[in-house]
This record gives C-alpha cells, structure tokens and sequence, in this order.
C-alpha cells in the first residue's frame, strides 16, 4: 500500500503515525504512552468532559449551590492561625463588579499555590458557603483557564484526555475526529459481546460507546459529567465483564475440580463444644454448617469468612480442622506473625490434642533442629494440624496428605503466597479468614472468585467499646485513667506508630516512651513488644502479658492482627493521626473481648490534618467495621484503600468501583450466567469471547 493510500483510509492496526496531522515525532510521544495504532487511541477514553456551560457570574452566586464562574485573582495570601501551627491559604477573585475569597485550609502541594499569579484568568468550580454573612469558598477547584480551550468555546461539553507532553487537548480531539471519520468500521468490528447479553442487560454495541465517549452530546452534559449515558456505561461493563469472566472461569474450575469427600463427625464436633468455655454464637454455627457442606462435597471448597474483629473466627477454624483431622486428612492454618501463629497453635493444642490429634507448628525463626522434626513428621503423615506463618510455604515443607487450607488474615498475604500453600496439597478445601470488613461492592471486585460467608455478630455480653478522642494536652489525664484501671485489675496496651530513624524526633516513639512511662509510673508493670525484637523475647513478653506478669503493654503495631488477651480493656493509641481508619479499628479490637467495660484512647500528636481529625471523630461514633470500611474507602478512595492490603486489583481505564457499583453487579451475573450456560465456550456467538480468554481458560481449567 502506498502511503498515500494508507493515509486516506484507516485500518484499527494502522500505525498513527500514519494518520493526517500526527507524523512521525507525535508519534513517538504517543509511543511513550504505549499508543502505537487507530486501535490504541481509540481505546485511550477520556478521562472526564469540561463543562462550557454558560458560567455564572460573581454576583450570582448563593450559597450551596454548585456554579462554575470565570473570574481573576486579584489577591494571594498565607494567613498563618494564632496558636496554632496552621495556614489558611487565601484567594480573592475578582470580575470588576463582585470579589469573593476561596480559602483552603490544606493546598495539594506547595507549588500549586505558587503557581496561581495575580490578574491571571481562572476557572472556579464549587459549592459557595456563608461564613459570617459572607459568601466564600472553601476548598473549591480553580483551574488556570488556558486560552485554547476559550477558542472552542462553542462546544459546550469537551473531552478531556490525560496530558501527554505538550500535546493540547484540541490537537487530541482533533486526531481522534480524524481517525473516527476515515476508519469505516462495521458495528461487529469491535464487539465481543454476544447480542442476547447486550439485549439482556441494555448495552449499546462497543463501536457506538467508542463514538459516544470521545464525541459527547451537548444534550447530556450531566449524564456525561456524571458517567451515566449508555456510551459510557457501556466501556464501564466491559471491564467489570471481564474481571468477573476470569472470576467466573476460575470459579468453574474449581467447581469441576476433585478435593477430597470430607465425612463429618458430628460426634467430635459436639465433644468439641462442650469442651469450649462458651457456647457458639448462632453466627459461628451458621457458618461452621456451610464450611462443612462444602467439606462434605467432592469439589474444593473456596470460601472467605469475613468477621468484624472478636467475632471468634478462630474457633471456627480450629473446629473445621477438627473435622478433616478426624477424616484422616491433614491442614494447614496460615497466620501472618509468629504470636498470631503461636496463639493458634496454643488453641488447637487445647481443644484438639484431647482427640488424639497431632498439632505442631512451623516458623521461620524456630530452631533448625526443630524445623527439621516438624518438617519430617508433616511429611510422614504424623501430624495432622500444623499451623505456622510464611515457613509453611517454603520449598522443602511437604505434606503427606494435605487436605484443607486455613489461611487466616488473608490480606496479609500476597494471592501468590495463598497459592503457594494451596499447591502443597494439589486441590485441597481452602478457607481464607479476614477481620478487616470489606465493603460489598468491593468483595464482589477482589474476591469476585471466592464466596463469601459473614459472621455477624459478636459473641454475646461484650459491651460496646467507648472510644474517646484526645487531644496532646490531656495525655496526663488519659494514663491516669489507665493506672486506675490497671489497679481495678485490667490490662492496657499503649501502642505507637513505627517511627524511622530519619524521621522527625517530636514523634513520640515505643521505646523512648517505654522508659518515660516506667520511670513516671512506678507502681505498675511495663512491658515492651516491638517488631525488632526477636521472636523468643517476643513471645515471652506476650506470655507475660497473657498471665498478667505484665501490666501495661508498650507496643508498636506489631499487636495489631489477630492478637487475643481477653483481660485488656484499655487501648491507648498515641500519634492516632498516623493511623488509617481501618487500621485504628484493628488496634480497637484488641479490646472489648471480654465482658469488662472496655476503653479506646485515640491521641493525636501536636501536628494533625483535618482528615485524621475526621478519622478519630469517626471512630469515637462508630463501632460496625462495615461502617467503618465504608467510611474509609470514601475517604481513600479503592485505590489507595486496597492498596495497603491487597494487591492484585487491576486498575481500570474508565470504571469505578463505588460510583459504578450497580454495573459492576450486572456485569458478575453476566459473566457467571454465561459460564454456566456454556461452560465450554462452544455456540458460535460466544467464538469472540473465547478467543479473547483463551490463554486464560486454557489456564485456569482442569486438565
Ligand atoms: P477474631 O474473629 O477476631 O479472630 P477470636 O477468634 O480471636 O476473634 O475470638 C475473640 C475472643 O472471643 C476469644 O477470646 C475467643 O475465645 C472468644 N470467643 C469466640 N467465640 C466466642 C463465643 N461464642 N462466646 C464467647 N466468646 C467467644
Ligand atoms: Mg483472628
């Protein structure tokens, strides 16, 4: 083909540098952002729309309202607050008639504000509020009106694209209408969906989404800004549609996957109970009756428990592994820490050894003679409970007949780590255990490939926790408190964040504290726990916490997951602002575990933002981890809320995991509904899909 021809009519796989008005150096920029064909461009969706609108004017503006005005800074500046080490930062807008001041109380970066001059034109975006009788501002978006944009003018609503060099957005657009009017494109060229599921749950054809998302209709500005016309959700489904076909794959996979038949031994799970000293809460039961269901069939089970902190998840555990330890079969329990691991393997010991059962546990820090015994009896078969940390999925560790996986606060653990364990017994029954309450639409995203069972509800007589948040001055105060109830006979915790040696020296840190309180507070025992330490003195101080040796517990966050000592009931959280949410609910669980009146101190530091303000308000008033998780992720957003704890989400181009949850519902049905009408992938209708998921099916099924 020459050239001339390639230019004249576009192909998707058409290099762009080929396509009018790019040419060869626009093409190595877009190269950089990993655009090389039509294809690539046209898939590169808009990552929002600019509202052109007729702006309001100053004069206009009442309170609560949203408006967007065009206006000039007129003043900048920095009015520092008495007392406190704060900053407002202040702009005043003028348009000649009318000023208004927007002030910000924390700017995104230094530079921003910088950046703005005086007598440059902007754009303003916001919610005006009326602050002693004067209409202001308070963090509103101001954006640098660039002149390009006021050329095109004309078009009410514009696509706006993510900045590639000094590429402007008209040059994009005008690519993109390039590209649009010489590719001839049939509807089918880019569909992968067949017509009963696009009937079936309103879905317009990919080609019309690709025009509609690039080429917005002036008549639904909202519905474009909002992502809520059928163009966009359109692309929206298509990438939900196919992280929950994966799901779906792996989830047939597994159901056509051979574990073995577990029978259950009721007598040794009535023995069990009444060897416990409480009686089971009608959620553990509900729970258990699942997990032995699927023990029960021929396929392995992949379940996730989700259960608010001291909710008893591990009871459940250890009674399920009961019951394949009776059937003759081995498991394996998972924890993220030696302690987590070395209380479960204390549990099991007490309430399964009774049976004649083996219990033994592996870590990494344990003696390599010892290793080595545990490693041999795991092999032989000797040994039917073994509970342990990351040790357990090393190379030379092998089971006999390894039957059933625990893995317990799963988010610990990387999916490549839960796999590792699980390969160890070819397709055994595997369980994952989580305290850190996700939100639904989020289970369906992550764990799209498990269900889901929730406990919920705690165990009765427990009182709610009271939570209070402090401010620095009252710190004298809150350790009384603790010295009078560690006097009553209680037990305390007094955690810090991790503190690095190059960080600021105001942070108060575990160890220095340590010696501050001991020295102050004479009469009680202190004790020390922080992740430097090693395992042996680790363990000994947290047994000396467990038989009260030791009083008060100075600790960084190494106690956070799992840990159980039911006598505490007063938790001190110092430097509170360096805590997320959810973390804060995990420290908050250590408490509240037993029937004494239980107490969370949240103190913040000298220095804290308004959102870790927020965060303890929150948790001085909410005590649902639900809740809680939800409040987070609002704040954080998934990203940055996933992000400490689970890896493995991918990231999408165009849809979001709490504004579009409703799609994101539909598109897991579809998904399951399609596997399980044509497991396969046989009816001529379904060839696109799998050919898009070939390599993947192939993968994930069964040999
Ligand atoms: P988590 O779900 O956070 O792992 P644990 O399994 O550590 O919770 O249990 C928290 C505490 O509650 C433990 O001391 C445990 O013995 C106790 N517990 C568990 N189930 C019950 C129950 N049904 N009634 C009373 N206490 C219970
Ligand atoms: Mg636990």
């Amino acid at each position: 083909m020459s050239e001339k021809n390639t230019k004249n009519r576009l192909e998707l796989d058409t290099p762009l540098q080929f396509v009018k008005g790019v040419g060869p150096k626009l093409a190595t920029v877009f190269k950089k952002s990993s655009l090389f064909t039509v294809h690539d461009f046209i898939n590169r969706f808009p990552r929002g729309y600019k509202d052109n609108r007729i702006l309001s004017s100053l004069g206009d503006i009442i309170p609560n309202q949203s408006v967007i005005v065009s206006a000039d800074i007129i003043k900048k500046s920095i009015i520092p607050l008495r007392g406190r080490n704060k900053k407002i930062y202040e702009i005043i807008l003028g348009d000649g008639f009318h000023s208004v001041s927007c002030k910000f109380f924390k700017i995104p970066y230094r530079n921003w504000f910088n950046s703005l001059r005086v007598g440059e034109r902007v754009e303003l975006r916001g919610k005006a509020v009326l602050y002693r009788n004067r209409i202001e501002f308070h963090h509103p978006q101001i954006f640098p009106a660039s002149p390009e944009e006021h050329t095109s003018e004309k078009d009410l609503i514009l696509a706006l694209y993510s900045e590639m060099e000094q590429i402007s957005q008209n040059k994009i657009r005008s690519i993109m209408k390039e590209i649009f009017s010489r590719l001839k494109l049939s509807e089918t060229e880019l569909e992968w969906l067949p017509d009963w599921l696009k009937k079936k749950y309103h879905l317009i054809s990919r080609l019309k989404a690709l025009k509609g998302v690039h080429f917005p209709d002036t008549n639904r500005i909202d519905d474009y800004l909002n992502f809520k016309t059928e163009a966009q959700k359109r692309l929206i489904f298509d990438e939900f549609f196919e992280l929950q076909f994966y799901f779906a794959l792996k989830n047939q996979g597994w159901k056509l996957g051979k574990a073995p038949k577990i029978p259950i031994d009721r007598t040794a799970i009535l023995k069990m109970e009444k060897s416990l000293p409480f009686s089971l809460t009608s959620a553990q039961k509900k729970v258990l009756e699942v997990i032995f269901s699927d023990l029960s069939s021929p396929h392995p089970m992949h379940r996730l428990i989700q259960g608010d902190v001291g909710c008893g998840k591990t009871v459940v555990a250890l009674m399920s592994a009961l019951v394949c330890a009776k059937a003759g079969y081995q498991t394996a329990i998972m924890a993220p820490t030696e302690i987590l691991a070395h209380q479960h393997y204390k549990n099991a010991h007490r309430f399964l050894e009774p049976f004649g059962l083996k219990v033994e546990k592996l870590t990494g820090k344990m003696k390599s003679s010892e290793k080595r015994t545990v490693t041999a009896v795991l092999k032989s078969g000797f040994c039917h409970v073994c509970i342990g940390t990351h040790a357990l999925i090393q190379e030379n560790i092998q089971f006999h007949n390894l039957a059933f996986v625990i893995v317990d606060e799963q988010h610990r653990f990387g999916a490549h780590q839960r796999a590792l364990l699980k390969s160890k017994g070819g397709q055994p029954h595997f369980l994952v255990m989580t305290a850190t309450p996700i939100p639904r639409t989020l289970s369906l995203a992550i764990y799209g490939d498990l269900e889901v069972s929730v406990i919920d509800k705690l165990p009765p007589g427990r009182q709610a926790i009271t939570t209070k948040r402090v401010f620095p001055k009252k710190r004298k105060e809150v350790f009384d408190f603790l010295k009078e109830q560690v006097q009553k006979g209680r037990q305390a915790y007094v955690v810090y964040p991790l503190v690095e040696e190059s960080e600021n020296f105001d942070l108060k840190n575990a160890v220095d504290q340590y010696e501050k309180l001991k020295s102050y507070y004479k009469d009680l025992k202190w004790g020390l726990l922080t992740g430097r330490m090693n395992p042996e003195e680790k363990q000994q101080t947290m047994d000396r916490f467990l038989k009260g040796d030791i009083q008060v517990l100075v600790s960084t966050t190494v106690i956070e997951v799992g840990v159980d000592a039911p006598n505490a009931n007063v938790m001190v959280i110092e430097h509170a602002e360096r805590f997320g949410l959810s973390q804060l609910h995990q420290l908050r669980g250590r408490v509240g575990r037993s029937s004494h009146k239980s107490y969370c101190i949240i103190v913040l530091g000298d220095h804290f933002s308004k959102e870790a303000s927020e965060r303890a308000y929150i948790m001085q008033n909410t005590s649902d981890g639900f809740k809680i998780a939800e409040k987070d992720l609002e704040i954080r957003g998934p990203g940055e809320f996933l992000g400490s704890r689970q890896s493995g989400l991918p990231s999408f181009k165009i849809a979001h995991l709490i504004r579009d949850s409703e799609i994101l519902s539909l598109a897991k049905k579809a998904a399951f509904d399609l596997v399980s009408m044509d497991p396969q992938l046989e009816k001529p209708e379904h060839q696109f899909i799998k050919h898009k998921f070939k390599e993947l099916s192939e993968s994930i099924r069964p040999g």
